[in-house]
C-alpha cells in the first residue's frame, strides 16, 4: 500500500525540470522499441539522447523517420528487431496490438528469444501481462510490464513515472534504462501488478476529468468566465498540475490528443473487467463511453464538449 500511495504522491502532470547529462560512455545494452505513437516517440527519444544504441519498429512505417533521424536503426518487423537487441520495450495500444506483436507472424515469439528482456509500457490489462510472462518464460526471455503514468510532456522531458510487474533481478538489471524515461520507477509485485497499479490511477484520472470538465461546465452556466475560474482554482487549496494544464486545454479550445478520450475508455473497462465496480467509476465509464463517438480521437478532456452539448 505504501508504495502505490507513494506512486500517486509522485504523479505528476506538470512540466518538468529536464537536465541532460551527456554519458561519457555508450550504454551496452542494445535497445529495441516498438510502437511509435503519441508516447512512443518522446520515450524513445530520451534512450537515444541517453546514447543507448536504439532499434525501432512501428507497424505504419512513416513514423520511423524521425527517429532515424536522431540516429536509431530500423527493424523491418519485431522478428528483425528482436534478434538485433538485447531489450526489447513495446509502447501500443491495447492487447489486440500486444497479441499482434508479440504472437503475429513476424512477432516476437518467431523470433529465437533466449536471454532477451521484454518490457511492455503500454496500459493493457493484467490478464495479457500474465500470458506473456509465461509465454515468454518458456522461451527463455523475461517479461516486465511497466505501464507509466504521465503523458507527453513527461515522456519528453523523462518524468514519468513507471509502475513494474515482474521478475525483481530482470527489473533491476533494466532499472536504468526506465531511470532515462522516468522520474521514479518502482517494482510492485509479479507480472500483472504493474498494470493493476495503472487502471486504479487512470481511474482517478477519469474522476479527475470528468469533476474539472463539469466544474467549469456549471460556472459558465451561472455566467462565470472559465480563465476566471481557473484563475481561482490554481490559487486555491484544490490547486494540482492537472488542473492546470487540462484548464489551459480548455481555454485555447485545442483538443490535440496527449491522451486520446478513447483510450480512457479501454481503460475503465480494463478496470471493470477485473472488479472495479463503484459509484463514480461506473458514472465516468458511462460518460466516457457515450463522448467517445463524437471526440474519441480527441484529448480526453475533449469530455466537456460532451457534457455542454
Ligand atoms: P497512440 O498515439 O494511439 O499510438 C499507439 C501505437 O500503437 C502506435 O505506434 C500504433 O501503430 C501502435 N499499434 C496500435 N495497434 C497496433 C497493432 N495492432 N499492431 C502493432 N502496433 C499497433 O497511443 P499512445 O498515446 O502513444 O499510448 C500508447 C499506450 O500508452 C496506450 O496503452 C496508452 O493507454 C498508454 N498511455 C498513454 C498516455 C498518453 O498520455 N498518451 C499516457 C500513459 C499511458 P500505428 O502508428 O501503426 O497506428
Amino acid at each position: 500500500m505504501m508504495s502505490f500511495l507513494r506512486l500517486i504522491n509522485n504523479l505528476s502532470f506538470f512540466f518538468g525540470t529536464f537536465v541532460y547529462h551527456k554519458n561519457e560512455e555508450m550504454n551496452t545494452q542494445k535497445i529495441g522499441w516498438i510502437g511509435l505513437g503519441n508516447m512512443g516517440i518522446p520515450m524513445a527519444e530520451q534512450l537515444i539522447k541517453a546514447d543507448y544504441a536504439v532499434t525501432v519498429y512501428n507497424r505504419s512505417k512513416d513514423k520511423e523517420a524521425v527517429l532515424k533521424e536522431m540516429g536509431a536503426s530500423i527493424a523491418e518487423t519485431p522478428k528483425d528487431l528482436v534478434a538485433a537487441t538485447d531489450v526489447v520495450i513495446v509502447m501500443v495500444t491495447d492487447d489486440v496490438a500486444i497479441e499482434q506483436v508479440f504472437k503475429g507472424d513476424d512477432g516476437l515469439f518467431s523470433a529465437e528469444n533466449a536471454g532477451k528482456i521484454i518490457i511492455n509500457m503500454s496500459t493493457v490489462s493484467p490478464s495479457i501481462s500474465k500470458e506473456m510472462a509465461a509465454l515468454c518464460q518458456d522461451k527463455g526471455s523475461i517479461y516486465l510490464d511497466a505501464p507509466v503514468s504521465g503523458s507527453v510532456k513527461q515522456a519528453e522531458t523523462g518524468q514519468l513515472v513507471i509502475m513494474v510487474g515482474g521478475d525483481e533481478t530482470a527489473f533491476n538489471e533494466v532499472k536504468p534504462i526506465l531511470e532515462k524515461m522516468g522520474k521514479m520507477a518502482v517494482r510492485l509485485g509479479e507480472a500483472g501488478v504493474g498494470n493493476v497499479a495503472k487502471l486504479a490511477i487512470n481511474s482517478l484520472l477519469a474522476l479527475y476529468t470528468q469533476g474539472l470538465a463539469e466544474t467549469v461546465v456549471f460556472a459558465n452556466q451561472q455566467g462565470i468566465k472559465t480563465e476566471d475560474l481557473l484563475n481561482l482554482i490554481n490559487n486555491g487549496a484544490i490547486a494540482n498540475v492537472f488542473t492546470k494544464i487540462k484548464g489551459y486545454v480548455i481555454v485555447a479550445d485545442n483538443y490535440k490528443p496527449a491522451f486520446a478520450l478513447k483510450h480512457i475508455v479501454k481503460d475503465l473497462n480494463l478496470a471493470k473487467a477485473i472488479g472495479l465496480d463503484l459509484p463514480l467509476a461506473k458514472t465516468a465509464r458511462n460518460t466516457f463511453e457515450a463522448a467517445a463517438a463524437n471526440y474519441g480521437e480527441e484529448d480526453l478532456i475533449a469530455v466537456i464538449k460532451q457534457l455542454k452539448a
